[in-house]
């Protein structure tokens, strides 16, 4: 017998039998990250203008530090939405990649054109505990429905401390070098969409795109389903604690 659960959200009865323990009012609740003033190339939402430039960039984006060339995201890590990523990822909900897969087609940017969506990867050890890599899952959400091929251009050199609780400057330096191009995979010359659960900093992504450009990447842009968003909370980061928010990034 298949007796419907309670909503993981909102703690309702489910109504029907489903492979996912959300109810459809919870699902529907993520919206699009909504800003009036964000950095044209990373996209970071701000509350006025003072951080961008006269053409629109952050100070990240001005002083190089992000080697994508552009970052696309959903909504803030907030939420419904991040409790959907928290269930995908730590619960091991992989039925929620469909309806996470449908949020991310919302922000593909359909102006652009790839030849194909690369994974963030994960570190094998995490990969092998979790049992999947949600970012592999999410890429090939936006793979089928584009029709791009999914490659795994890039792997983990090296494992990485958690990037919750560091300083910005302290993640860019914690992942540095973490990041290797596949020796399978050839991606010369390609225009490649990187697709990553949660973008806090951008450094993960940063790291991960200049390995793909050290392997002659023409264009990299990330695709990411949620961004921390500090409009809120100036301090959020820095008082996060490894354990307490397990942040983003892995
Ligand atoms: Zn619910
Ligand atoms: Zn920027």
């Amino acid at each position: 017998m298949l007796f419907p659960d309670d909503c993981r959200l909102c703690g309702q009865p489910l109504q029907d039998i489903s492979r996912i323990p959300v109810c459809g009012i919870c699902l529907r609740l993520p919206a699009p990250l909504a800003a009036d003033y964000f950095c044209v190339t990373c996209r970071t939402p701000f509350v006025n203008a003072f951080p961008l430039d006269a053409s629109g960039r952050c100070a990240l984006c001005r002083s190089n530090l992000q080697s994508f060339d552009a970052a696309y995201s959903f909504g803030g890590y907030q939420g419904a939405l991040r409790q959907l990523i928290h269930l995908l990822k730590y619960e091991r909900i992989r039925t929620l990649g469909r309806p996470l897969g449908d949020f991310l087609a919302t922000a593909f940017p359909r102006d652009q054109r790839f030849d194909a969506v690369v994974p963030m990867p994960l570190h094998w050890r995490r990969q092998w505990q979790r049992g999947f890599n949600q970012s592999a899952l999410l890429a090939g959400e936006v793979g089928r429905r584009f029709g791009l091929p999914v490659i795994r251009a890039v792997r983990r050199a090296r494992a990485t401390a958690p990037q919750a609780g560091l300083t910005n400057a302290k993640r860019r330096a914690n992942v540095t070098g973490a990041f290797a191009p596949s020796r399978r995979t050839s991606v010369k010359g390609l225009r490649l969409l990187l697709v990553d659960d949660v973008m806090t900093t951008g450094a993960t992504a940063s790291a991960c795109s200049r390995a793909l450009k050290s392997a002659g990447a023409r264009y990299v842009a990330l695709l990411a389903l949620a961004r921390a968003d500090r409009r809120f909370a100036p301090d959020a980061l820095a008082t996060q604690r490894p354990g307490v928010d397990r942040g983003a990034g892995s």
